[in-house]
């Protein structure tokens, strides 16, 4: 069919007292009902280019496309207004810091209840059950407590799941995770990144999946992309991994197995991602 998202020659410069920033140069792909994974070092532009997408960068920095469209439509001359009808609606953005991310003093049922309101989709015990349901869905056991519990109460991973809860409530086309690297534990990281995958694939949705680790991607998401210095240096699907010829692409594959992603823990999620379901 035809891709959802189409993105050509996206550049995005950061304007900064000290100077300019080329965040983005030259940046082409298109995404189907597929998962991308985008994969580069710190500083290569992963989350600037999961931002671009939703126009969400500073006033300062300048977007310039010839082309970014979503749905057949041009996201380029959209409104503000617009936009946010977009955002969440459309395609939702998980960031990469999820402290700034949730409201420390509003209850976690209460913010995803909110994500539906905004949109005019649901409220009162409507909206109510709709957040129960996408509690459950992400796999919380006890969701009437998750619902009342205030952030500080959650733990990282269930943090991870409301927040998980909160940008897939509104029945999104395409979700853009920007991975935190360093919150999680190993474990809770694969579980997490499980329910996203089990949902997306369910719902037949696009998933791009911001990572610096390239065995972590190549394991569940079709196809890859290889950021460096705000380019895009190699695409590839994840099947042909083992066939990318950057040499940066290489040395990524090479400094394996990550600290991060012991050997052991990897494939399993392939195989069988069944024992973290339980969870
Ligand atoms: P990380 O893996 O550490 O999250 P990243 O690949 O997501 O890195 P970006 O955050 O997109 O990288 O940053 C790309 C470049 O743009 C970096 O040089 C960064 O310093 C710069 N940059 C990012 N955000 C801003 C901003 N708001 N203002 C100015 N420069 C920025
Ligand atoms: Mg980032």
């Amino acid at each position: 069919g035809q891709p959802m998202l189409r993105v050509e020659d996206l550049a995005v410069r950061y304007v900064t007292p000290t100077g300019t920033i080329d965040a983005l140069k030259g940046v082409s792909f298109e995404l189907g009902r597929e998962k991308l994974g985008i994969v580069g070092e710190s500083g290569s532009g992963k989350s600037t280019l999961g931002r671009a997408l939703l126009k969400l960068i500073p006033s300062s920095a300048r977007i310039t496309a010839k082309r970014l469209e979503f749905m057949g439509r041009d996201l380029r001359g959209l409104s503000e207004a617009e936009m946010r009808l977009v955002r969440g609606r459309q395609i939702s953005m998980i960031l990469q810091d999820p402290k700034f991310s949730l409201n420390p003093i509003m209850r976690a049922g209460d913010q995803i209840l909110e994500a539906l309101t905004i949109h005019g989709e649901a409220r009162g015990r409507a909206g109510r059950r709709r957040v129960i349901d996408i509690l459950k869905a992400v796999r919380i056991r006890d969701p009437e407590r998750v619902y009342n519990a205030y952030p500080h109460e959650l733990s990282g991973g269930m943090g991870q799941r409301v927040m998980t809860a909160m940008m897939l409530v509104t029945n999104p086309l395409l979700l853009i995770a920007d991975e935190p690297t360093s919150a999680l534990d190993v474990t809770v990281r694969m579980q997490v990144l499980a329910i996203i995958d089990d949902l997306v694939t369910q719902r037949g949705m696009g998933l791009i999946f911001i990572s610096h680790d390239l065995n972590l991607v190549g394991s569940f998401c079709d196809r890859i992309l290889i950021m460096y210095g705000g380019r895009v240096v190699e695409s590839c699907r994840a099947s042909e991994l083992q066939n990318c010829t950057h040499p940066y692409t290489r040395g990524l594959l090479q400094s394996l197995p990550s600290i991060e992603h012991p050997r052991e823990v990897l494939p399993t999620l392939k195989r069988d991602p069944a024992w973290l379901r339980g969870a």
